[in-house]
């Protein structure tokens, strides 16, 4: 920690402050200079002052608190942007969604698709059963209908969008997929993973200026919540194109690590598999933007029933869910990502999910003798017995979602019984064995305020503080954890840690300056924490409109 250019003084020196480094020991200094987007100092205030030269800014902190900018490990950019444009269905019970989508027909005109963004939650309703066809039928009775549950593995529909996709009551399941069906055999209304695909591609695709307005939107919250680095986690070519114009055209801050779907197997989208075969970009735009991982699924989710489960779903005897490949293939889609220089992002939610993953990862990485591959294993939801061992010595990364442990909390208890529920995802757990976990918010599915995040990590509960006492919460995190978790963790699991996660000479001035300090306020204080100002490679991104910084 020490000044590399005194002479010519920094760009900015900022001092008086509590300055959380995030560094090896976790180090709390007053002072901070940066210079040409780089950190020159962190230290004392006397040392500061003299990078202050005639051109620097030099800001009192009063005592203000500095973390390194915050990294979501896991969202989806292009939803995410698109949710703030669409039918907000989060916290809605049946009925109020029912009333927003008549009002949202009677706007419309015949024909055309009504989509909702944030999804619905039946495990939030007073009847936990999936909703039917006929409810929307009667909503819109001139409209296609199409709405994502919470978790984006299933969706809601009436039957104009199942006739517009083709589907009838003859049509078969595809695999990976499930049209559900009433008692009677007729289709229920609902879809999951595949079947759903099949009627979302009927949506006609969203243009470039619409997919460049909704990114530009996500950024606008993003930056706002002082998250200065994403690693998205469903990159299409589109979303590649789009961002790299946006960057080149300087409206793009927001640094990217995108992780491409649907680009392995004999299923591969054409322009995806095209963007796999230049292999890893690295550091573009100024080290902006990079995509150098590939997304998978091992499996759905435990609120759609479609998690890979090694045992019965404890309140559907008999049915285990269903794994997205067997061992076989998902080893070819791995190896071939792997051969390729790629970073591994496995979804993996059940137990069955996770198991088959970390074998995989095993062959592979032991076939091409693999050293610093990062592997990491999205969710990582229903552990049992050697699992964390079986990853810490593999190398493998687990990313998860604090807020996703209150919030699956009840569908957990119901899916699994209390005895595996209690192993849903156990961050505390997960990272007293591996020593580090990746945080993030999944957005869309969950608000990407890492604020919230790391409350809901250390408190077990959510924003509604629900459930009271929180869910098992001897798998919290500390704080120190959880702050890692959304900085030098989170570097660490986007391979940038030599240039991001904590505040040390040398590194990018990436940052977030907050109004009251987040290692000291009561945990139930941590979301009303404000973000003043945020800073991406030593220019301020985000200004708190009102707040001025008294000197
Ligand atoms: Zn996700």
């Amino acid at each position: 920690m020490e000044d590399r250019d005194a002479s010519a003084g920094a760009d900015e020196v900022w001092f008086n402050g509590r300055i959380y480094t995030t560094d090896p020991s976790f180090s709390r200094v007053p002072a901070l200079a940066w210079k040409n987007g780089y950190i020159c100092y962190a230290g004392d205030d006397e040392g500061a002052r003299k990078l202050a030269g005639r051109n620097t800014a030099v800001e009192n902190l009063a005592g203000k608190a500095v973390f390194p900018g915050f990294i979501d490990t896991h969202l989806h950019l292009e939803m995410y942007g698109d949710s703030l444009f669409k039918l907000c269905l989060r916290g809605c019970s049946k009925d109020q969604i029912i009333r927003l989508v008549q009002n949202a027909a009677e706007r419309t005109p015949a024909g055309e698709w009504i989509v909702g963004g944030l999804g619905w939650d039946n495990g939030g309703w007073e009847d936990t059963s999936f909703p039917s066809l006929r409810d929307l039928d009667h909503a819109a009775p001139h409209n296609p209908v199409l709405l994502p549950r919470i978790d984006g593995h299933m969706v809601w529909l009436n039957s104009r969008a199942l006739a517009a996709a083709g589907i009838t009551e003859e049509t078969p399941n595809p695999p990976g997929g499930e049209f559900l069906r009433g008692p009677d055999g007729r289709l229920a209304g609902c879809a999951s993973d595949a079947a759903a695909d099949l009627v979302r591609k009927k949506i006609p695709p969203c243009d470039k200026k619409y997919r460049q307005k909704i990114l530009l939107a996500a950024q606008d919250k993003l930056l706002g919540f002082g998250v200065t680095g994403v690693q998205d986690a469903s990159s299409t070519e589109d979303l590649v194109e789009s961002l790299k114009e946006l960057y080149r055209s300087g409206l793009f801050k927001l640094r990217v690590s995108g992780a491409l779907i649907n680009a392995l197997g004999d299923h591969a989208d054409p322009g995806m598999a095209k963007c796999l075969a230049r292999g890893p970009e690295i550091g573009l735009f100024d080290g902006s933007f990079t995509i150098r991982a590939v997304k998978l699924f091992a499996d759905g989710s435990l609120g759609s029933g479609t998690a890979a489960l090694m045992e019965d779903y404890s309140d559907r005897p008999g049915y285990r869910g269903k794994l997205m490949y067997d061992e076989a293939e998902l080893y070819r889609l791995v190896f071939e990502a792997a051969k390729r220089g790629m970073q591994l992002m496995v979804h993996a939610i059940g137990d069955a999910a996770i198991d088959e993953t970390l074998s995989v990862f095993e062959r592979v990485i032991t076939g091409l003798s693999l050293k610093d591959h990062r592997f990491r294993i999205e969710h990582f939801q229903l552990i049992q017995g050697d699992f964390c061992h079986r990853a810490k010595r593999l190398g493998v990364l687990a990313a998860m979602q604090g807020a996703h442990g209150p919030n699956n909390a009840s569908m957990a208890e119901q899916r699994l019984g209390s005895g595996r529920a209690e192993n849903s995802y156990a961050l505390g757990k997960v990272q007293r064995i591996l020593g580090r976990i990746a945080g993030g918010s999944d957005a869309p599915v969950a608000n990407p305020n890492p604020l919230d995040g790391i409350h809901a990590a250390l408190t077990r509960t959510n924003d509604k503080l629900r459930p009271p006492g929180g869910f098992y919460p001897e798998n919290a995190l500390s704080r120190d954890a959880a702050v890692r978790s959304y900085t030098s963790w989170a570097a660490y699991a986007l391979f940038a840690d030599r240039e991001r996660g904590s505040l040390e000479a040398g590194k990018r001035a990436d940052l977030v300056l907050l109004d009251r300090d987040l290692m000291e306020v009561p945990p139930d204080d941590i979301p009303g924490i404000q973000v003043l100002r945020t800073v991406i490679g030593g220019e301020t991104v985000y200004r708190r409109g009102s707040v001025s910084i008294p000197l």
